[in-house]
């Protein structure tokens, strides 16, 4: 397959960039290098630094590339920042997202894997969730998520658009070649380890919560398992798979001449346990080898207080089996990653 990613140069998209190099395919990567990093492309891939968020110029690269198939990981995705800043959020995702598949449209690129999100759920009724439970996120981050995948469903239905929509728990964990490096970080483990480094105090947002410590409770996938999974995503968005095709006796209503309708494969990226902060600050100290210093502060606005779910469907339906399956192993890798790369990327 030739395949487009679009944020390659980012944490899940390199990893993933990594593992479709690895079975064969031909890879272009979309990047601004907006918070992505150059030195994480490897270096069998092209890299084309530009926009995903302008359709016309997304149409030439797709031609020019003779890309088959998509997969975009580029978005904006802090949960806190959303909240202060739902503009810049609803911009680069949904009005960005809506250009990035009229772009594909334009030049008859009809395949999509998307990048959702865990936070699409919002508050849920029950754990672990499934994909058939409702969608009700409470921070903007997730409705701009929300967003895109209704645009893809209905691109489907209409444009014959075949798409799988994942819905990540919580990426962690590094490959050898590329790890995790935001600036600035405000994930979980990554502060965790960056803590055990400088010797500083770790801050918990919220002791408060309904969950067994108070403290929030999340389920973590390694990023290569995510990896893995989006390459089996690809894989379903083949025009002979019944997986995304079209749903019997439906044609499309408007559109390409001829497309059927198609509806999006969605399934949850998770590990079916849950683990509460202070037990990710428990287990990273086994893996540093020494106390890591934590503090309760104020909660986060937008944080749900548990966001859990298995992999039932990915496991039926894309064959997915996660192979990093303990939160000690994410977590290694994350710390090997530090350990090798002591200045990040630009050292
Ligand atoms: N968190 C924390 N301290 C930090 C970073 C994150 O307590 O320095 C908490 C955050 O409030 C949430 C959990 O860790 O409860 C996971 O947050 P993260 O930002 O890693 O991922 P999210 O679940 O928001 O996608």
């Amino acid at each position: 397959m030739r395949i487009l990613v679009t944020g390659g140069a980012g944490y899940i998209g390199s990893v993933s960039v990594e593992a479709f190099l690895a079975a064969g395919h031909d890879v272009t990567v979309l990047d601004d290098l907006s918070t992505g990093h150059r030195e994480a492309v490897s270096e069998g891939a092209a890299l084309e630094i530009a926009t995903y968020t302008d359709a016309a110029s997304v149409a030439h690269l797709l031609r020019r590339r003779r890309i088959d198939a998509v997969l975009h990981c580029a978005a904006k995705s802090l949960v806190g920042e959303s909240m202060v800043d739902p503009a810049k959020y609803f911009r680069a995702n949904v009005a960005g997202g809506i250009a990035l598949l009229d772009g594909m449209r334009d030049a008859g690129v009809n395949r999509i894997v998307f990048s959702s999100t865990a936070a699409t759920y919002g508050l849920p009724e029950r754990t672990p969730i499934t994909e058939s439970d409702p969608i009700r996120p409470i921070n903007a981050y997730g409705e701009t998520k929300r967003s895109v995948e209704g645009a893809i469903r209905w691109y489907g239905h209409a444009y014959g658009l075949r798409s799988v929509i994942l819905r990540y728990f919580n990426a962690a964990g590094a490959s050898t070649r590329n790890g995790e490096q935001h600036a600035p970080e405000t994930h979980l483990i990554p502060n965790v380890l960056a803590a055990a480094e400088q010797g500083r105090e770790l801050t918990i947002f919220g002791g408060d919560y309904p969950t067994p410590d108070g403290t929030c409770v999340r389920a973590y996938i390694h990023v290569e398992d995510l990896a893995a999974a989006h390459l089996l995503a690809l894989q379903a968005t083949d025009p002979a798979d019944s997986r995304t095709g079209a749903t019997a006796g439906t044609a499309g209503t408007a559109g390409t001449a001829g497309a059927l309708a198609c509806e999006p494969l969605i399934c949850n990226l998770g590990s079916g346990t849950g683990f509460s902060n202070r037990e990710i600050a428990t287990a990273a100290e086994k893996i540093v080898g020494h106390p890591i210093a934590v503090k309760i502060g104020p909660p986060r606005v937008g944080d749900p207080p548990v966001l859990v779910a298995g992999a039932q469907r990915a496991a039926e339906v894309l064959l997915w089996q996660p192979r990093h399956g303990t939160i000690e192993e994410i977590i290694e890798s994350a710390w090997k990653w530090r350990r090798s790369h002591p200045n990040g990327y630009s050292g």
